[in-house]
């Protein structure tokens, strides 16, 4: 095909199920690719000389290499290609925000619309399974020495893997009942279905790692404790769990004032939360986006979402920001809460200023500044703030580990080895902030290596491509 042809192509777009059907359920909303709408995706890239998109990924998978064997329709060939570089391409295909990332470089976007490359990394890992394939590595001989793993989302998940995969004995510590971390406890089911994160932990015990739920390292059992049992190194991916607040008045005691992580991770676990019909989500980023969403999915019935800037400078994925609309969710854009009112501790409504776009701020963003006399209220039977997220402190106790102004583990930047004790690792969103799952599965492959040369007493940085770790995130 000439790259003419190839140009003509329009990018193709995934079937999905209708926002009335949706919005009841949970099932998955973007179906994937059949086999001719993927070859006709693929047939779009032009395979760059110097390829864009594999800088833009964040595990620098080979993108046009995996590319071309799925158009020669060599799919088994072209899964296994994206895994010598991603331990859950099934994961990263359907929630990494692609445009920002891999997609956001691709030449094809620079005069129309990038190649669909997270839709085509799906429909790899959707035809492997499709189609009973194996999708394990083959397990090493136990080397004698034990790891511990602190949290069971991507980043912990992916040291588990590679680990085991070199023969230590893994084990991780997941203070839930549930597998996944934020995989499992922040992202929705109709983004993420589950047994998509099942056969990831299929997959880690396919290779002998143990899981043990409910322990909270720094509450149940100490890092120390871990190196007195033998552990003889340990990886920190505890995320960052705890939602950053407003700070305006109300906010806490008030009833009908939830947090965004808190309330995902409630329902998500399985509670029956009934939060009322109005509810005002405040934020806008994926989590927020997921809040709105899976309020409308459990009953409310008029969901706002609040942002201080407008839809250009919303950080969230613009699929996401399409599927809430479709959904029936209003964006009152250029407005910020200044406080919550409550009547006898129970909310009634929160009281907002008008926003206007100033110079732009150190984001590059322009900045929100109040307009005088612009307050307005909103009545609302529940508030749920999801602006950020930050470490929670659990697993540090009894252990001085270093850790950042903004509260994020200190850690060497080009090994993720923790700078005040040495057998300690970290990576993910408690190095990193709340981050994508592809930056998550990034830092667990280089604190992998990491704790491999540790563990072998190997020089940390000797033959290592510090080009690749030492992007700036
Ligand atoms: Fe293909 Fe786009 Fe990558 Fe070029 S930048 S190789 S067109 S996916």
């Amino acid at each position: 095909m000439k790259p003419k042809e190839r140009l003509a192509i329009p990018r193709q777009h995934p079937k999905e199920l209708s926002p009335e059907e949706r919005i009841h359920n949970f099932k998955e909303v973007t179906f994937g690719f059949d086999e001719e709408t993927a070859i006709l995706e693929a047939n779009r890239c032009l395979q760059c000389k110097k390829p864009a998109c594999i800088a833009g990924c964040p595990i620098h998978n080979d993108i046009p290499a995996f590319i071309a064997l799925l158009r020669e329709r060599k799919f088994e060939e072209a899964y296994w290609k994206v895994r010598e570089t991603s331990t859950m391409p099934s994961v990263c295909s359907r929630v990494c925000p692609h445009e920002f990332q891999c997609e956001g470089s691709c030449v094809r976007g620079k005069k129309g619309e990038s190649v669909a490359i997270g839709m085509l990394e799906r429909y790899l890992t959707d035809w492997m399974v499709a189609n009973g394939k194996n999708m394990y590595r083959e397990c090493a001989q136990a080397n004698g020495k034990k790891v511990a793993i602190v949290g069971s989302g991507p980043a912990g998940m992916t040291v588990a893997h590679i680990l085991s995969h070199q023969g230590y004995q893994c084990t991780i510590f997941e203070s839930l009942p549930i597998f996944g971390g934020m995989l499992s406890v922040g992202i929705p089911h109709y983004r993420l279905p589950r047994d998509i994160i099942g056969a990831e932990l299929y997959a880690l015990k396919h290779c002998g790692v143990e899981i043990v739920y409910g322990t909270t390292i720094g509450e149940d059992k100490t890092l120390a404790q871990l190196r007195q049992e033998g552990f003889a190194s340990v990886f920190l991916g505890v995320g960052a769990h705890e939602s950053r607040k407003l700070g305006i008045e109300g906010e806490d005691g008030t009833e009908g004032v939830l947090h965004g992580v808190d309330y995902l991770r409630r329902v998500l676990s399985g509670e029956d939360l009934d939060i009322g019909n109005r509810v005002v989500v405040v934020g806008g980023g994926n989590v927020a986006i997921d809040v709105a969403r899976v309020a409308l999915r459990r009953g409310s019935k008029d969901v706002f979402l609040l942002y201080r800037r407008t839809k250009e400078e919303m950080p969230a994925s613009k699929m996401e920001i399409h599927h809430l609309e479709e959904e029936g969710v209003r964006i009152e854009m250029l407005a910020a809460p200044v406080r919550i009112l409550q009547e006898n501790g129970k909310l009634t409504a929160i009281e907002c200023v008008r926003m206007e776009l100033g110079e732009p701020d150190a984001s590059g963003r322009r900045r929100p500044v109040a307009k005088e006399g612009s307050n307005f209220i909103i009545e609302a039977d529940a508030i749920i703030p999801a602006i950020s997220q930050k470490v929670r402190h659990n697993a540090d106790k009894g252990v001085e580990l270093a850790s950042e102004s903004w509260g994020t583990y200190r850690v060497d930047p080009k090994t993720l080895q923790s700078t005040s004790v040495e057998w300690i690792f970290a990576g993910g969103d408690d190095v990193l902030g709340p981050q994508t799952v592809a930056k998550a599965v990034y830092q667990g492959k280089v604190a992998a290596e990491s704790m491999h040369r540790y563990m072998q007493g190997i020089d940390m940085l000797e033959g290592r491509d510090l080009t690749c770790y030492m992007v700036d995130w």
